[in-house]
């Protein structure tokens, strides 16, 4: 069974998102300086295949970005890759990281859980396990529309947000001992893979409605301008 629904767009008590003002999530440490330096450079990456293995191959030949460093994985090939991002999404790296992390862990979940027999006797510490982990995929939901300042489209973070909860679901059915959640050969990397395209899907469309956004306050301040002159000189 395919994860995914196409839910419709939710509004924000769907999600019981605190109010904007208690999301503290909005300082840059980023100088529009080190931003206008990496701009011109041309992206090196031609694969949209950005696993990673050949995430960290790509990252030896592109010169690493000081805004792509994370505390643990380095994006410069993956943000720079203009076939993916029409230009580097660096204010959503503590994200995009935060899901790197999220990924690894439903990989050991998987490996552990589905791969290994379960001892009954740990079958609710592993319930909370699992739901420790789907919390904090809410969490990443939640900060990632804190995070903008502009009218963000949630199909993509629905689609996240129900792909993990579906995966939750599955695997504690599993640990119960009701439907087995098989994992042939390959079927742990296509899972891997459909979680991290799920959330690209979510950067790309904030990086969209971002730039839409911008497009559209940059269009009525020239209007204004226009107007104002129009005003005065007329
Ligand atoms: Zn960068």
């Amino acid at each position: 069974m395919h994860p995914f629904h196409n839910g419709p767009l939710r509004s924000l008590e769907y999600f019981n998102f605190p109010p904007q003002a208690d999301c503290n999530i909005r300082d840059d440490p980023y100088s529009a300086a080190a931003h206008a330096y990496y701009q011109p450079t041309p992206p090196k990456v031609s694969s949209p295949d950005h696993s990673s293995s050949h995430l960290s191959t790509l990252s030896l030949k592109t010169p690493p970005c000081p805004l792509c460093k994370g505390q643990k994985f380095g994006f410069t090939a993956y943000f720079h890759n203009t076939k993916i991002f029409f230009e580097p999404p660096h204010e959503l790296l503590r994200f995009v990281e935060k899901s790197y992390y999220l990924r690894d862990r439903l990989t050991s979940l998987l490996v552990t859980y589905t791969m290994h027999d379960i001892e009954q006797n740990r079958v609710q510490a592993i319930e909370k396990e699992i739901n420790a982990w789907q919390q904090e995929v809410l969490s990443l939901v939640q900060d990632v529309v804190c995070s903008s300042d502009f009218e963000l489209d949630f199909t993509h973070l629905d689609r996240a947000k129900a792909w993990a909860f579906e995966m939750a679901k599955q695997l504690k059915e599993h640990t119960w001992g009701g439907m087995r959640l098989e994992m042939p050969k390959g079927r742990l990397l296509v899972l891997k893979k459909e979680f991290r395209m799920c959330w690209e899907e979510v950067w790309k469309g904030f990086m969209v409605d971002q730039r839409s956004a911008r497009d559209a306050m940059n269009a009525r301040t020239s209007t204004w301008v226009e107007n104002s002159g129009a005003e005065f000189t007329g």
